[in-house]
This record gives C-alpha cells, sequence and structure tokens, in this order.
C-alpha cells in the first residue's frame, strides 16, 4: 500500500516565523505538531512523517532534502505543515493552502476536512494558491515533487485571534491524521 506523508516544515538552521510572545520558532511549534502526530499515526497505517531538520546550502527550509525522501518513500501525497508569519502591522487572518496542480482535488477536500476547526480557531478565510504562482516564489519548489504536494499553514504564528496553542494542538492533529487515513482519491 502506498502510504500518504506529513511533512514536517523547517530545520535547525532555518526555523522560520518566531512567536513574539515567548520567542517560539516556527520550527519549535511544529516539533511538537511531529510529537502529537506521533502519538496519533497508526504504525500498522498508511501514514508516515518525514522530518528533515538539518538542511544544506540553500535548500529553502530544507524542502528539497523533504521532498527527495518522500521520492525515495514513493508517497502517494505529501501534505508539509508550516506555521504562517504576520507582517508587522498587518491583520491578516487566513489559513494558506499551497498546492501542486495535481494536488488540487486533495487541497479541496483537506479545505473542507477542516473547515469547521479552522473557524472555531478564529480564522477568517481561506486563502488557495496552486503552485507555482508568482506571488509565492519561495514555495515554486513543490512543483518538483512528483506526486500531489501541499503545503499547509493553517495558523498565523502571531496573531492573538490564533490559537497555536497547545490545546489547539491537541485538536489540529488527530483531525490531520483522519484526513490522511480516510481520504479517497476522486
Ligand atoms: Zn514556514
Amino acid at each position: 500500500m502506498q502510504k500518504r506523508a506529513i511533512l514536517i516544515g523547517h530545520t535547525a538552521e532555518k526555523p522560520g516565523a518566531v512567536r513574539t510572545r515567548d520567542g517560539k520558532t516556527e520550527r519549535q511549534i511544529l516539533e511538537s505538531f511531529r510529537e502529537y502526530l506521533n502519538f496519533q499515526i497508526k504504525p500498522s497505517g498508511n501514514t508516515v512523517i518525514i522530518d528533515k531538520p538539518h538542511g544544506q546550502g540553500t535548500d529553502i527550509s530544507g524542502i528539497f532534502a523533504r521532498i527527495a525522501e518522500a521520492k525515495r518513500q514513493n508517497v502517494e501525497f505529501a501534505i508539509e505543515l508550516h506555521i504562517n508569519n504576520v507582517p508587522p502591522g498587518k491583520t491578516d487572518n487566513y489559513s494558506l493552502l499551497l498546492y501542486s496542480e495535481s494536488a488540487a482535488p486533495i487541497a479541496e477536500a483537506l479545505k473542507e476536512h477542516f473547515a469547521d476547526f479552522i473557524k472555531d480557531a478564529g480564522v477568517e478565510r481561506w486563502v488557495m494558491v496552486k503552485i507555482p504562482d508568482p506571488n509565492w516564489p519561495n514555495f515554486a519548489a513543490i512543483t518538483q515533487a512528483p506526486y500531489p504536494a501541499i503545503i499547509f499553514e493553517p495558523f498565523f504564528i502571531n496573531n492573538p485571534k490564533h490559537t497555536v496553542a497547545e490545546r489547539a494542538l491537541f485538536e489540529f492533529c488527530p483531525l490531520l491524521v483522519k484526513f490522511m487515513e480516510t481520504y479517497k482519491k476522486q
């Protein structure tokens, strides 16, 4: 059976956004996600977690290393997790789904699956972007994935309306695992 993968974003060298209230990095928060996800996935199931905690050279937050590993494991599709940053002075409030062309149906299903959760977390809207897109050059890498590839940024790291808290992790992680276990190809 072909596996489905959850990719953990960022590396120790490129830890991503910083939460101002406690200085925690995106990478550290994503490591908490990884721990919770590890509790939820069944060893006998169809979901694997891919993490490349160290990057090389100009690899943007280790994304090419993760794509290579997912390719090596011949995954059916992969969802990479990130936590968005709020630009200073902005109050943007959305959940972001970036996806390669072949991943469009999976992205739509993921949005549907998380609709209630995201609303409850205080997020106002979804932004869906098919990659490549000139406004999102940093994520062009996912077009090189030989499988349907998605980047999911459910929250903003500094948005006080969002609960990127330990409570949210408890709820977010089992929902994501459920999606990985139950999504049916159209
Ligand atoms: Zn990130």
